[in-house]
């Protein structure tokens, strides 16, 4: 069984650490910070076996370094992998992933056929992002937050919609693990686009009950996400409406609709 945990980093990242029940070893993904994910190896007893990469922005790759370093210097010189997009410009990445790839990570597929992970690429955020589905576990790094998504800092809304429809496409039992907590303050826009949304609204009571005794609000599921998540409702007649009041402007497709949506939000 795979288990995950959040390791909390900077003002509100999260390094998922992965270990496979029983096993000494464990992987991270988007170690920002090395300091962080070293504290939680010892304080579990774990060895560090591998890392996976998002993307290349410096809050998902700035400890990779310092793990590396810290590997060889306290794990015998074990050489740890290192998985990334084909994107040279991160530095360290040993294998460098695309879609359609399916990779075995060590411990974590040991013995289990099923746990093969695929790699999914998601452009938007960055143009390099990718995304990690191992089993029902999906890490989309910046791509989706919960009740929001990344920031279009360098693909377009056409690239965008195409990475979140194929997590739409996943099965709604899909666990959601996001690099960043932003869900309470996300539920403030979705709430202004869709304050008619009872599943939103009890959502929005849970994450703030939730935040309240200092817990994460992820991971989320795809299903919750399809029934709140604004951006992954552009299809919706409630979304298109609340956009085109909002803008002044009737979008002329879904893409239209996304990206008149993410410039909302930009200045919310
Ligand atoms: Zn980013």
């Amino acid at each position: 069984m795979l288990q995950v945990y959040p390791i909390p980093a900077f003002k509100d990242n999260y390094i998922w650490l992965l270990n496979r029940a029983g096993s000494s070893l464990a992987w991270v993904i988007d170690p920002g910070d090395a300091a962080p994910v070293i504290t939680e190896l010892a304080a579990r007893g774990l060895t560090l076996e591998g890392i996976l990469v998002t993307h290349h922005h410096w809050d998902h790759t700035g400890g990779i370094e310092a793990l590396l370093d810290y590997a060889s210097n306290t794990q015998g010189g074990h050489k740890i992998r290192v998985i990334g997009p084909r994107n040279p410009a991160i530095a360290n990445v040993s294998e460098r992933v695309c879609e359609g790839d399916s990779l075995r990570l060590g411990s974590i597929s040991e013995g289990d056929t099923a746990t093969v992970i695929k790699v999914l690429e998601v452009p938007g955020h960055t143009l390099d992002h990718i995304a990690f589905l191992i089993g029902d576990a999906l890490f989309c790094g910046d791509t989706l937050f919960s009740a929001g998504c990344g920031r279009l800092f360098e693909g377009t809304a056409a690239q965008l919609h195409d990475s979140l429809a194929k997590f739409a496409a996943l099965p709604g039992d899909t666990r959601v693990f996001c690099t960043h907590e932003y869900t309470e303050a996300n539920l403030k826009f979705a709430l202004a686009t869709e304050p008619q949304n009872t599943a939103l609204a009890d959502y929005a009571d849970w994450v703030k009950q939730q935040r309240s005794e200092g817990l994460p609000s992820l991971p989320s599921s795809l299903a919750r996400e399809l029934a709140i998540n604004p951006f992954l409702r552009t299809g919706t007649d409630s979304i298109r409406a609340a956009v085109a009041h909002h803008s002044g402007i009737k979008p002329k497709d879904d893409v239209h609709t996304l990206a008149l949506l993410r410039q909302w939000k930009d200045i919310f």
